[in-house]
């Protein structure tokens, strides 16, 4: 692909950040369009980069499983969804690619990312705990080398501020963490100091398409003709499929979560259990995550969520109770049906890619994501596989694409002629 190129990336993002890096430093021209929207997810995230922990249904999982089974809702036999092996190997893979990445963002824009080595501690606090972290002990996909089944002792001894009130907990080693708005910040600053261009507080509002090709991108202001379009808009990816006359299947999951002041260290490692998950982040901030709700585009922050939420948190780490809420938030998950990432190209359309429906965790993937992503922009061999994560899967082989003239009605553009 030539230089001449041009590629426009829907959406900044950790995604649409990373995507734009990973262009860029392969030459291709690249525009980032991002318009700031309440309950965009990077800015909202924990940085978990829980590549392992999140495959076999941590963090999220476990405590949407309980709200299910509190509410009376959950399907028996049901647990926290284990995603395939290829989920995991791309996780796994896109989690090793942090280190360099930290050092190549300190070296180009002298951002800090603040990549902490770690693991993540499941807590089994009751038998239910422990029947759950026997099947994860058992069946792992990544085998057993990864996790370690501590006993109370082991948990006292490498953290001390966690309650003694357990039966012990599983380790899995290599699930670091990151600050997302950090990283979030170094991929647009170094997008920028490869070439690309960044257009905020801009809104795309349409996608011109002409003989099932992309042709160009339009704003609330501009009309910008582009070769490739990236959907990268987060919650808002399906309605930036639309307007291409794609039917992305991403919606909005909702996350509330809690921050305290900062504290003295407290954790070393990421905590889950089955009521929430705890990050101490550098600056000594505990991040306490978070609800898993269908509640469409609602940002809202409830009650009794936070309530739900600092109370597992204190059961976890008593000293907790004393310490100071600084915020709570709510962040909007780009959640799609089967909870995997929606990827790459789709039939029927030229020049359109996606880079969508990271659901929970969109910030362990977005190296990956933005590498392989970038790759098939340029034409490159794939760093990675990204068969199983084709929007082909939800259509049986034949891709949605809905009427063309239809579509530029709906958006209001005129077709190029
Ligand atoms: C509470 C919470 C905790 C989380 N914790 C973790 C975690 O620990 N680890 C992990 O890996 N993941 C976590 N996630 C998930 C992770 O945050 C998301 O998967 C990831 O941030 C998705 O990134 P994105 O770039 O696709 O979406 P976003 O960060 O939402 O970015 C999309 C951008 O596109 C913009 N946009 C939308 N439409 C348009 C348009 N028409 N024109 C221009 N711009 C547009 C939006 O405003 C936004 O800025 C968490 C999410 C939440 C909500």
């Amino acid at each position: 692909m030539s230089r001449a190129t041009d590629i426009v990336v829907i959406g900044g993002g950790a995604i649409g950040g990373a995507v734009a890096y990973y262009a860029a430093r392969k030459g291709l021209h690249v525009t980032l369009i991002d318009q700031p929207k309440r309950g965009r997810a990077t800015s909202a995230s924990a940085g978990g980069l829980w590549s392992l922990g999140e495959s076999v249904g941590l963090g999220c999982g476990v405590i949407f499983h309980k709200a299910q089974l509190d509410a009376g809702t959950a399907i028996p036999g049901n647990g926290p969804a284990q995603l395939p092996p290829a989920f995991l190997d791309f996780a796994m893979q896109s989690n090793a690619m942090f280190p360099q990445l930290a050092q190549e963002l300190r070296d180009d824009v002298g951002i800090d990312i603040e990549l902490e080595r770690t693991s993540l501690l499941f807590l089994i606090f009751d038998e239910g705990d422990e029947a759950f972290a026997r099947t994860l002990w058992k069946d792992c996909p990544c085998g057993r080398q990864l996790i370690d089944w501590l006993t109370p002792e082991e948990v006292a001894a490498s953290e001390p501020a966690l309650t003694r009130e357990l039966r012990g907990a599983l380790r899995f080693n290599g699930d670091d963490q990151v600050n997302p708005y950090k990283l979030a910040d170094a991929l647009r600053a170094g997008a920028i100091h490869h070439g690309a261009k960044l257009l905020s507080h801009t809104e795309v509002v349409g996608i011109e398409v002409f003989e099932g090709r992309v042709q160009a991108v339009q704003t609330s202001t501009d009309r910008l003709p582009c070769s490739i379009v990236i959907n990268a808009a987060g919650a808002w990816a399906g309605q930036v499929g639309r307007m291409a006359g794609l039917d992305v299947p991403v919606y909005p999951v909702r996350g509330q979560i809690v921050g305290t002041q900062t504290l003295p260290h407290l954790t070393t490692a990421c905590i889950s259990t089955s009521d929430c998950y705890l990050a101490q982040k550098h600056h000594g901030e505990v991040i306490i995550g978070s609800t898993t709700e269908h509640v469409g585009f609602d940002v809202g922050v409830t009650t009794s969520a936070i309530q739900t939420l600092c109370a597992g948190a204190i059961r976890a780490v008593p000293a907790l109770a004393d310490v100071d809420i600084k915020r709570v938030w709510s962040g909007l998950r780009p959640g799609s049906p089967d909870e995997l990432p929606i990827l790459g190209p789709v039939d029927g359309l030229r020049g359109y890619l996606n880079a969508a429906g990271l659901f929970r965790t969109g910030i362990v993937n977005a190296p990956l994501t933005g590498l392989v992503v970038a790759d098939v922009a340029a034409g490159d061999p794939v760093s990675h596989p990204i068969e199983p994560f084709l929007m082909a899967r939800f259509q049986n082989g034949t891709q949605t694409v809905v009427d063309e003239a239809t579509s530029m009605r709906q958006h209001g553009m005129a077709s190029a002629k």
